[in-house]
């Protein structure tokens, strides 16, 4: 990683938020219905906040991305409370968030799925690209790890650890499967990293799975389109590859998104074996449920100039308030509403 990212980029210790609002439509891979998702602009110490809108006269549903939030993780990482899921698989464009350094906005969304697009997070990059960043003059605050905490589920297993500098993903996959078999990967993950090496990697999935996930209410919306797809010993897709680890680089976008719903940025490492949405999920809720694995700890000092130049650009860009998110993460964090469950 370049130094100079640390300084300009993600790492720079101040909040984010987009410029302007930027919009991305199409249909959910699991359910196939159309959404459209718009993300906006949105005040320090908001978060990620999913509204789901557009429920005919129904009222507009509200759900801060935290661990909390997180109510299924079955193929694909849902979002809701006690009224029920609000909004399926989240992790791409959380990846996106979290990859590109957005701390703070607001998604709209107006169908209960987030688009699977062409099955990576390369829309909602560009979206995003499209939009631009701001930062706010208010300090970053991230979730420093402390100390290793680990779940092993048979063979799979994940841990978050103490690492000097910014956020690592290690991840290894090992499929039975002549076309993915054993994969490693290994990022410090920083904006121009996980545009160009993780954003544009796709979902994959099996041909010998997909009547069982069809009766069962999942994929409907998948197609070659959005999906790779994978015959007892080959690729279908016509257009092949992007990466030839792209499967690994795929579960490490997911890993990354998965891991957004700590509300913060990670000063920390996380290594996952054989894991997924479910292994992350459990990882993150017993990192959150360890007080003494973690600190909060906020960016470097602003300077006065440039407190100033912020207030000038947020002037005309007015982020759109909202009722809670971040704010809560001081008190809120320690007790998750449930533990790890990785049988
Ligand atoms: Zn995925």
């Amino acid at each position: 990683m370049r130094v100079d990212e640390y300084r300009l980029g993600m790492k720079a210790g101040r909040q984010t938020t987009l410029r302007r609002p930027t919009a991305v439509s199409g249909i959910g891979v699991h359910s196939g219905a159309p959404a459209t998702l718009t993300i906006l602009p949105a005040e320090a110490d908001t978060g990620i906040v999913f509204v789901r809108c557009g429920t005919n006269g129904q009222p507009d549903r509200e759900i801060v991305a935290n661990v909390r939030a997180v109510t299924a993780t079955e193929f694909a990482t849902v979002l809701g409370d006690a009224a029920g899921p609000l909004c399926s698989t989240a992790e791409h464009v959380l990846a996106a968030m979290s990859g590109l350094g957005v701390d703070n906005a607001i998604i709209e969304i107006d169908g209960p799925e987030v688009p699977i697009m062409d099955g990576s997070a390369a829309a909602f990059v560009d979206a995003i690209d499209q939009a631009g960043l701001i930062t706010l003059p208010v300090p970053r605050r991230y979730i420093r790890i402390l100390k290793p905490v680990r779940v092993v589920s048979g063979e799979s297993s994940g841990e978050l650890r103490p690492h000097p500098q910014g956020f690592r993903i290690e991840l290894e996959i090992d499929f039975n499967h002549p076309l993915i078999g054993r994969q490693q990967v290994a990022y410090d993950v920083a904006p121009d990293t996980f545009r160009r090496e993780l954003s544009r990697a796709r979902t994959f999935g099996f041909m010998r799975d997909v009547a069982k996930l069809w009766s069962a209410g999942y994929a409907l919306g998948a197609s070659f389109d959005n999906t790779l797809v994978i015959n007892e010993d080959r690729l279908l897709n016509p257009e092949g590859l992007r990466f030839a680890d792209e499967f690994a680089r795929h579960k490490a976008l997911d890993a990354i998104g998965d891991l957004a719903l700590a509300g913060a940025p990670l000063l920390g490492a996380y290594r996952s074996v054989r894991g997924g949405h479910k292994l992350n999920h459990a990882v993150l809720s017993a990192l959150m449920a360890d007080p003494s694995a973690w600190v909060l700890v906020d960016g470097p000092e602003i300077r006065p100039e440039i407190r100033q130049e912020t207030r000038q650009e947020s002037r005309n860009e007015a982020p759109r308030r909202v009722t809670r998110g971040h704010a809560d993460l001081a008190t809120g964090l320690v007790a998750p509403a449930y533990g790890p469950d990785v049988s």
